[in-house]
Parts: structure tokens; sequence; C-alpha cells
């Protein structure tokens, strides 16, 4: 019976895990609202079980509830942060404390009614929507402090255990599950008598499930997500986002801008040039690429002081951003490295960069720095159909403009037809 309570125990971590992961994956497709709704509406189950659903094992008294599902959401709060952000998993994290602040409230209100007899004979258990309230209190505002708490943690270790991804969340989950056993059974033995067994047992399961839902979380990671290239953020950082406490400026950050000159950053170069790389291969619309990078910028910051160097950098993202139309995106995606994606065709998107190549240098010639940029240009097709493909041979077209003397634009020969009555400038012309 031990073995099969426990293999019925990892049937449903299984089915969990698979079902939310799956939703959790689509999310590009399908949206967010699928993923956190389902994990919502297993907060009531969840609950139910807690209080009254327990099995023996060998080594104490075991809740489904508590070890398959609470364990299970803990672990996927974590997900949608390492995956998204702060400022995503903070939505479920409220949504889940208000929706069952609610439903108390709701269910104080509905104990006022006179309740008509059914003729089945039944009626509702008065008693145990007391004892569900009080237990859906705690649980949740322990569930709150546990969501936070497992995203600091996560966050923290980082610093020592950055490359061990395993180590990292496991440790994460069983310390803060750990922690909630202690602060659930402590509430649970005041309103329900529940016995010691319940803690030792639950405290076990616990951590078999923590460390169950942490390597399937690995495996998850490592075989259907893409590796983000998120830098780490400082603790008091995420906890500000995490409580809605953060100011303007970091909310705008994290919506995805750089804070220097406010461009989309890096993150948001991978995953909306990802799916602007998928969407032009499955439609057919043109895509290109252009890397702009500033010469000899080093020699700036040399001449001129860093903050002269951030300056210019303000300088040039304006420029771009003034020299793109509104479909057009420009990133910030190095120090002095910018990205433009834009649904042009090859040729169209050279003479955008040669464009902007030549404003820059005119605008700069007036100004007390003299300022040029190298391009590399890149246009989606049969050879470059992801987003890494088109950045390498874009990249590799800008070291090329650099070795050929910087100040030019560098597309490719083959797929360069320049429209008729466009002459190609002389000096530092569009090279390729
Ligand atoms: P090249 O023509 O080969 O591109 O020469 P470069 O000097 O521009 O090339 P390199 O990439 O070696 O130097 C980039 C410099 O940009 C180095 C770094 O000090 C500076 N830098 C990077 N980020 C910032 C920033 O945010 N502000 C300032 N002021 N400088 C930065
Ligand atoms: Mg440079
Ligand atoms: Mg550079």
């Amino acid at each position: 019976m031990d073995v099969a309570n426990s293999l019925l125990l990892l049937a449903e971590a299984v089915l969990y895990f698979g079902v939310m992961a799956a939703l959790f994956r689509l999310r590009a497709r399908v949206g967010l609202g699928l993923f956190v709704c389902a994990l919502g509406v297993m907060h009531f189950l969840e609950t139910y079980l807690a209080s009254v659903f327990y099995i023996e094992l060998p080594f104490g008294m075991v809740s489904p509830g508590s070890t398959v599902m609470f364990s299970g959401k803990l672990v996927m709060l974590l997900l949608l942060y390492m995956k998204e952000d702060a400022a995503t998993v903070r939505q479920p994290i409220y949504g889940l404390l208000i929706g069952n602040f609610l439903m108390v409230g709701l269910g104080l209100i509905l104990r006022q009614h006179q309740v008509a007899d059914l003729p089945t004979g039944q009626s509702p258990d008065i008693g145990f929507l007391d004892e569900m309230g009080w237990l859906m209190v705690w649980g949740t505002t322990l569930l709150f402090i546990d969501a936070i708490a497992i995203i600091l943690l996560y966050e923290r270790l980082g610093r020592s255990l950055g490359q061990h991804l395993f180590a990292r969340i496991a440790v994460s989950v069983c310390l803060v599950l750990t922690f909630d056993q202690l602060g659930f059974y402590s509430v649970l033995h005041i309103v329900t008598g529940a016995p010691p067994s319940v803690l030792v047992g639950g405290w076990i399961a616990k951590m078999g499930a923590g460390l169950v839902f942490s390597a399937m979380t690995v495996g998850y990671l490592r075989w259907f997500e893409r590796p983000s290239l998120r830098p780490q953020r400082g603790l008091s950082d995420v906890f500000e986002t995490l409580t809605y406490r953060e100011r303007y400026e970091k909310l705008v950050e994290f919506a995805g801008r750089d804070s220097l000159t406010g461009l989309l950053h890096r993150g948001r170069f991978e995953t909306m040039g990802e799916q602007a790389v998928t969407a032009s291969v499955k439609t057919g619309t043109p895509l290109t690429l252009l890397i702009v990078d500033v010469d000899h910028f080093k020699s700036i910051n040399d001449r001129f002081g860093h903050a002269e160097g951030d300056r210019v950098l303000k300088w040039i993202a304006e420029n771009l951003t003034g020299a793109v139309r509104v479909q057009d995106h420009v990133f910030r995606i190095g120090g002095e490295e910018f990205a433009i994606l834009c649904p042009l065709p090859h040729n169209v998107a050279r003479l955008l960069g040669e464009n902007i190549r030549q404003s820059i240098r005119a605008a700069s010639e007036t100004g007390p720095v003299s300022l040029t940029v190298s391009i590399g240009v890149a246009t989606v097709d049969a050879g470059k159909t992801s987003l890494g493909e088109l950045f390498a041979v874009a990249d590799k077209r800008l070291y090329m403009a650099k070795d050929a003397g910087r100040d030019r634009v560098m597309g490719d020969v083959a797929e360069e037809a320049m429209p008729a009555g466009v002459r190609a400038p002389s000096a530092g012309s569009a090279a390729g």
C-alpha cells in the first residue's frame, strides 16, 4: 500500500507538472493567462485536501494537497520568475492573495443565509467552512511570504550556486517548503488538532516533492526553453518590484528598456528578435537586422571621459530612433553596440543603414566629437532562419566593415541590388 500511495503521489506530481509546464511553454502562442488561471484554480482543491485528505506513509501522514499541489505551485511561480520577470510573477502572487481573501469574505456572508433543506437531506458543513476559512487565511498569507521568499532566495543563491541550476532551485524550494511546513502545521494543529506525525510526514514528503519538481524544472528548462541571458539583479530591486514598490525608472527598465538610452535592451532583442524571425520565415515578409557599432568609441571615453561617452551614446540612440520608421525597432545590445530590426528587404535596409551612417557622421562634424559608425546588415533567407544565424552573419559583416577601415555599411554583394537611380556614395561607401 505504501508503494502504491507513493506511486500515486508521483503520478499526481507528473500530471500536475506536465500540464502546467505545457501551458507555460505555450505562453507565447496562447498567452500567459491560461497558465496563471490554471494555477489559481488549483488553490482551492489544494487547501481542501490539506485540511481533510491524508494518506499514511511509513514516515508519517501526508496530504497530496500540500505535497504535490502546494509545492508544485511554488515551483511554478519560481519558473515564471526565471523565464519572465519579477513584474510578471507578482501578478499571480497578488492575485492569489486577493482572490483567497475575497473567498473568505464571501464565506462570511454566505454563512448568514437561511439555508433551504435539500430533498436529499444534505446540508452544508458550516463548521468545516469555518475551519477552511481560517486555514485559507493563514495558508494564503504563508503562500504570499513563500512566493516572495523563494524568488529572493533563488536570486541570492545565484552568487554561490550560479552555475548549478538544480542545486539552486532545489535549495530555494526545500528551504521555503520547510519554513512553510512549520508555519502551516502550527495553525493546522491549533485548528484541527493535527498530530506531530503530520508535521514530520508532511515535511519529508515536501522535501521529496521539492527534489522531484526541481529535477523536472531543470529538465524542462534544458529541453523546452531557450537559455536566457538575464543579468543577475540586486535583491532589493527584485523585492521592490515584487512588492510593487519600484520607482518609475525601474518599471521602465524592467519592461525591457536600457536605463541610459531608453532603448529596448538585449533581453528584449532576444525575445522580440526570435519572434520576428519566426514570423518572417513563416510568412515570407522580409526582415533585416542591422548591427551598428561606434568606431573607436574607447578613444572618446579616453579623451573626454566616461560621462561624455555616455552623453554620446544617448545622442546616438536618439539619432537611430529618429532615423527609423515606427515599425522598426532599435535596441542597445552592448556598450556601444545597437541593433535595428526592420521589416525591409536587404537592399532597402542597406540604404537605411547608409542613411544612418551618413547622418551620424554629418551631424557630429559640427560638434566637439567627430563620430562614425560601422554597420553590418543581414536579411532573413533560407540560410538564416533563426535569430542566432541572422545575428552571426550581421556580426561577421560588421567586423568586415571594421577591417575594411570602419565608417561603412557592409551587406551581402549577392543579396545586394541597388535600385536604379540610387548612387552608392563614394567616400566610406556602402562596401560589400
Ligand atoms: P571599434 O572601432 O573597433 O569598435 O573600437 P571601439 O573602441 O569602439 O571598440 P571596443 O568595443 O573595444 O570599445 C568599446 C568601448 O565602449 C569600451 C568601453 O569602455 C566603452 N563602453 C561600453 N559601455 C559604455 C557605456 O555605457 N558608457 C561609456 N561611456 N562607455 C562605454
Ligand atoms: Mg566600437
Ligand atoms: Mg563594440
